[in-house]
């Protein structure tokens, strides 16, 4: 299918909210691992969520240019036209985007979908991410507000962080304890503020998630923060104000967590660690395996067809479609996709 345009966004997580599922938001830095996220999710007959980080974009656009809205639009364009062929829907986000980089990411890619939209053009992506988690609550808010004003006229929906996911992720290095838990006041706060523009928006709301993996017992995640948010702003503002969330640093958590935050209105959750891990788990299985075929050794010439790139990458290809299956399978999104069979 096209990629998923506003209207059928916003109906995909209404879909989710209300069934408890969540769709798979997968990080892609490449053609090979954007067709490893699209080949999981058509398998899993899951609809999805494709998205680039700044690092990403910039890794994608090639080392001597290093220019993160090029890379991000090369691949958003690829994942167009590969889509198409795909019986799913799938949405292009783009992660977290700091502050001082919205000027060389996530506006660039605005104006590019402004410029599409001008010419009947569809958008160049679904949804973009602003992380204002390092400021202040009220400059995060005003920042969110302003985009929110302009994401709404151009049918863009917008993604938002209170509270601070902690580890490292890309260039982005998060909090270490304080802010790793948002408060219900924070997120009224959020409603307040964001309800009354109009447009569509995603909350990132924190409840001590941290971005990388970590062994059992580092991480100590409470979904009920989500549940105590949820209820705060539904007794403030009504129903019609239930946030639709997303799941953070969620690498490593345990199946019963996750569940409990798909519960509370956990829509989309991000996953990259865990992939990365099954991308790269294919690669070395292969250069140990064929290490005498990789390097020429002794004089030797080694093997063709094993240092080929192809020939890795489709095993990374194939190894990672098969973890964005079972991260569908884990956030209950499997056989929900809804494109008519
Ligand atoms: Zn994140």
């Amino acid at each position: 299918m096209p990629v998923a345009d506003y209207k059928t966004y916003c109906k995909m997580i209404d879909r989710a909210r209300a069934a408890h599922f969540a769709l798979p938001a997968v990080n892609v830095t490449s053609f090979t691992t954007a067709n490893a996220a699209l080949r999981g999710l058509a398998e899993s007959k899951s609809d999805g969520i494709i998205q680039v980080s700044t690092g990403g974009g910039a890794f994608a656009s090639g080392s001597a240019l290093k220019d993160m809205a090029l890379g991000a639009i090369s691949i958003a364009e690829h994942v167009h036209r590969a889509a198409e062929r795909y019986p799913i829907y799938v949405a292009l986000h783009t992660d977290h985007c700091l502050k001082d980089k919205l000027d060389k990411f996530v506006l660039p890619l605005v104006e590019e979908t402004e410029k599409r939209r001008a010419t009947g053009q569809p958008n160049l992506f679904t949804a973009h991410m602003f992380d204002g988690s390092n400021l202040s609550l009220l400059e995060n808010l005003e920042i969110s507000a302003k985009l929110l004003e302009r994401f709404a006229k151009d049918d863009l929906v917008l993604e938002i962080e209170t509270g601070a996911v902690g580890g490292e992720e890309d260039d982005v290095v998060g909090e270490k304890s304080a802010k790793l838990y948002t408060t219900p006041e924070d997120t009224l706060e959020v409603a307040r503020k964001l309800n009354p523009i109009g447009g569509r928006y995603l909350l990132a709301a924190t409840f001590g998630n941290v971005h990388g993996v970590y062994k059992p017992g580092h991480v100590k995640l409470k979904p009920a923060v989500l549940k105590e948010c949820q209820e705060a702003v539904v007794k403030k503002y009504g129903e019609k104000a239930r946030f639709y969330l997303v799941f953070h640093g969620g690498s490593g958590s345990t199946l019963s967590e996750i569940h409990e935050a798909l519960d509370y209105g956990v829509v989309k959750m991000n996953v990259d660690t865990d992939m990365q891990y099954a991308f790269t788990r294919a690669v070395a299985g292969h250069m140990f395996k064929n290490y005498d075929g990789v390097l020429k050794v002794d004089g030797e010439v080694g093997v063709k067809k094993v240092y080929d790139p192809r020939s890795y990458l489709a095993l990374a290809e194939v190894a990672m479609a098969e973890r964005v299956k079972q991260a569908a399978s884990d956030l209950r999104s499997t056989g929900k996709t809804m494109f008519p069979s």
